[in-house]
């Protein structure tokens, strides 16, 4: 893994330094991008429920926080490491930086499989996590949120030590919270509407009727299923197929998105769904001739191995970086719309800045506004990446990045970084 997360950084590095050449920028601006400016790792010791001491590692990286704080997830996952977090948190960077919000990047992780944990167990590494990260995390400098592996319980955990320890109430140090102790309406189903919405954008652009077309959708977790929920209700499309890490379904006749979501709660994945007309593997989703590809599971997923099979006329990136980029560069060039991650799932962030700023305030939102203010950011960031695209001739990932490091250059320049 560690190779792979290695292979991903330097790809992004990549991005990074054909952005600065486009925009002109000197190479300053690349020799402080190109890595994150401070990255910390611990040893957190635990006890566990038989009395042993486990000493788990964690990470937090914050790449660049020239906008303002640092912001990004917490991943818990067997396969974490340093490399990985450090790359994360450079997407954070860009993603929140596409999106006009003002905030850098940051993500962590701790190297761990939280199914093996107890309950207890869980909450003590996250409490003594917190303690480590004390002074690298707050609500003005670092604000983690939930990812693959954690929860709003263990946001909840994050929030309660760090008041503990800072001796003041600190709702606004993590996001994700649950509602009722300062969580945001609306956050949970953000990325997936965040998603839809970027579609919907796409297909207005391409001439495309949304109403009636076809989706396919790998991974039916929080972002893939909130997708499929909101295909069905913003744009009148029917999801005809899902592959999980359980199996893939298929229906040419429509999947109900609202009984497959109730029927992966209970039963931890897709396989075996009464609605299914056929079983259907990943690349067979791939190889569909549907309107719509949203790939909402893992890191690269299409490559140059499967991405010949790809027919789908738009492909939203719901996860972070599941096209390579040498995969992302054929399907553009063949005419494939691809509308990239930094966009794509930036509604999770746009609803994570929205429940700080309500935390930090004291004065809550309805759910109506969340949505309004969440669509607003959408598109405008949509609008701003797709005009430049046009206008610069560029793949709408290269014109993502474009936008985001022009930004971030103009405030290095004015604070006298660069
Ligand atoms: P999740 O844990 O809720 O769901 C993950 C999904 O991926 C599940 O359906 C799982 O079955 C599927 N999956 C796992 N291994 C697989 C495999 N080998 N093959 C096929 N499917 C597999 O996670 P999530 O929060 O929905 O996140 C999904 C992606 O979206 C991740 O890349 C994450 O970083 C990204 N993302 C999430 C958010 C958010 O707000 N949750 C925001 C931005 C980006």
């Amino acid at each position: 893994m560690a190779g792979k997360s290695a292979e991903t950084l330097r790809q992004v590095q990549a991005q990074i330094k054909d952005a600065c050449d486009l925009l002109g920028l000197d190479n300053n601006y690349f020799e402080i991008l190109k890595q994150p400016l401070r990255a910390l790792e611990v040893t957190v010791p635990v006890k566990m429920d038989d009395g042993t001491v486990r000493a788990f590692t964690g990470y937090r990286a914050h790449h660049n926080d020239v906008m303002g704080p640092a912001k990004g997830g917490l991943r818990y996952h067997p396969d974490v490491d340093f490399d990985e977090v450090k790359t994360l948190s450079m997407w954070m960077t860009f993603k929140c930086s596409a999106l006009g919000l003002p905030y850098g990047g940051a993500k962590g992780g701790i190297t761990v499989n939280p199914r093996e944990l107890s309950k207890d167990e869980l909450e003590r590494l996250t409490r003594a996590f917190t303690r480590a990260m004390s002074d690298f995390i707050g609500d003005d400098r670092d604000i983690p949120a939930g990812d693959v592996g954690t929860n709003a319980q263990v946001m909840a955990w994050i929030f309660d030590e760090m008041s503990k320890q800072k001796g003041r109430n600190m709702p606004g140090v993590v996001t994700g919270k649950p509602v009722s102790i300062g969580g945001s309406l609306g956050r949970t189903e953000a990325t997936g509407r965040g998603v839809i919405l970027a579609l919907r954008e796409a297909a207005k652009r391409l001439g495309i009727d949304t109403k009636g077309a076809t989706v396919a959708i790998q991974g039916y977790g929080n972002v893939g299923s909130h997708s499929g929920l909101c295909a069905e209700e913003l744009l009148g499309s029917k999801v005809v197929a899902v592959q999980d890490h359980t199996g893939g379904i298929y229906n040419e006749n429509g999947l109900d998105a609202k009984e497959l979501a109730d029927y992966v709660a209970k039963n931890g994945g897709v396989n075996g769904f009464p609605g299914s007309t056929k079983d259907i593997t990943r690349d067979e989703l791939f190889a569909l001739d549907v309107d719509f590809l949203i790939p909402a599971a893992l890191e690269n997923q299409i490559t140059d191995e499967n991405e010949h099979l790809i027919k789908a006329k738009i492909l939203v990136e719901a996860a972070n970086g599941p096209t390579t980029a040498s995969a992302s560069k054929k399907l553009w060039d063949r005419g494939v719309f691809l509308v990239p991650d930094i966009l794509a799932n930036a509604g999770g962030v746009t609803v994570s800045y929205f429940e700080w700023v309500q935390n930090l305030q004291n004065f809550y939102w309805s759910l109506d506004e969340v949505n309004s203010r969440l669509e607003r950011l959408m598109v405008e960031a949509f609008d701003a990446i797709y005009e430049q695209h046009k206008e610069l001739k560029i793949d709408m990932r290269t014109s993502g990045y474009v936008i985001a490091i022009r930004r971030i250059a103009e405030a290095m320049k004015l604070r006298g970084w660069a």
